[in-house]
């Protein structure tokens, strides 16, 4: 079968693009420039990636230019959006392309009568920014839809994106009839294909690389191999729908922090939170859906090892 990967040459996508070969799948991969080798020589380099990886050019601004990814496609993994925190313009950098850019896939799969289900790249944090208190006792599930209202009074931009973008897909699907199917990450770790650093690897490579303090957050965490194989069962399994919200563990980052310590003694991990307040306190996240849908996941301690020795590999560690 004939699959189509958006934003092919990212963090998540780049593990989504090598397990799918690995299933013997012919993979029509978009990316925004196919002669940029820095962005695709990790792809194309991938075992069956010769006769079965096809590149091909699209930007999710371009009206229109995911046409010939997606025509003749079985099944569409949409991943590509922009995941940046330091943005100038917010619309532009970060609202457009989530939101235009996945009506602008969807049209492309309303186009193509060989497409069966697209699965699109969500996150946790479409879910769980709906401002109701965070305590130990609070289990967030797929139930749970984040309010963009809140996530303007924030000015969390990426949330509202990805909140936005699901939104405006869910009603688009629902009109024209199509099987989407949503996978919603939290935090995601683990080693990485790709040769250049993405946001949320940042995140540990920031602490192990000296950072003065941690930040006061608690955060779910995930591993990048069980996301993309939770994309791949998501297409694969007939009964899959609605939402899959992915996550190991929840962990403040002083616990990130204590378990980074405990792996690597010598390395400069900060010592201080960021600010003086309580720590955020802990939450759950339903594992529920996920295991119906056959979901494993690697635990917290192996995938920050994983994450480690994957920056050193590839220099992001000083
Ligand atoms: P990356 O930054 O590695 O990948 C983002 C991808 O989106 C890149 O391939 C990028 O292309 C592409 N992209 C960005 N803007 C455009 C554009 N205008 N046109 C075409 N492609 C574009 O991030 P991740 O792999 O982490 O993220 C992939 C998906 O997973 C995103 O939808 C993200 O929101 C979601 N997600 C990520 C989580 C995480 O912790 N990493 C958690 C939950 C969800 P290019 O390489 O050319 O920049």
């Amino acid at each position: 079968k004939v699959l189509c990967v958006t934003g092919a040459s990212g963090y998540i996508a780049s593990w989504l693009v090598k397990f799918l070969l690995q299933r013997g799948y012919t993979v029509k991969a978009s990316v925004r420039d196919p002669n940029d080798q820095k962005k695709t020589a990790h792809l194309t380099s991938m075992d069956g990636a010769e006769k079965r990886l096809h590149l091909f050019k699209a930007d999710l601004l371009d009206e229109g230019s995911f046409d010939s990814a997606i025509e003749g496609c079985d099944g569409v993994f949409h991943t590509a959006s922009p995941f940046y925190h330091d943005v100038k313009d917010p619309q532009a950098e970060l609202l457009d392309p989530a939101v235009k850019g996945t009506l602008n896939v969807l049209n492309s799969c309303a186009k193509s009568p060989s497409v069966k289900r697209v699965v699109l790249t969500s996150s946790i944090a479409a879910v769980a920014y709906n401002g109701k208190p965070r305590t130990p006792d609070v289990i967030v599930d797929e139930t749970w839809f984040s309010n963009p209202d809140i996530c303007r009074e924030v000015q969390q931009w990426y949330v509202l994106s990805k909140t936005l973008a699901e939104e405006a897909a869910w009603k688009f699907v629902k009109d024209k009839g199509i099987d989407m199917v949503t996978i919603n990450p939290a935090m995601v770790i683990g080693p990485l294909l790709q040769p250049t650093l993405n946001t949320s690897a940042a995140a540990i490579s920031n602490l192990i690389n000296g950072a003065q303090t941690f930040l006061n957050f608690t955060l779910g965490w995930v591993n990048v191999k069980d996301v993309a194989n939770a994309h791949i069962l998501a297409y694969e399994v007939p009964s899959a729908n609605g939402r899959y919200c992915l996550v190991e563990s929840i962990a403040h980052y002083s616990e990130v922090v204590r378990i980074l310590r405990e792996l690597y003694p010598s390395a400069p991990l900060p010592e201080k939170c960021a600010d003086d307040k309580p720590f955020m306190p802990t939450y759950q996240v339903s594992k529920e859906k996920a295991k119906s849908l056959g979901i494993d996941y690697t635990p917290l301690k192996t995938s920050l090892q994983e994450t480690v020795e994957s920056l050193k590999e590839k220099q992001f560690v000083s």
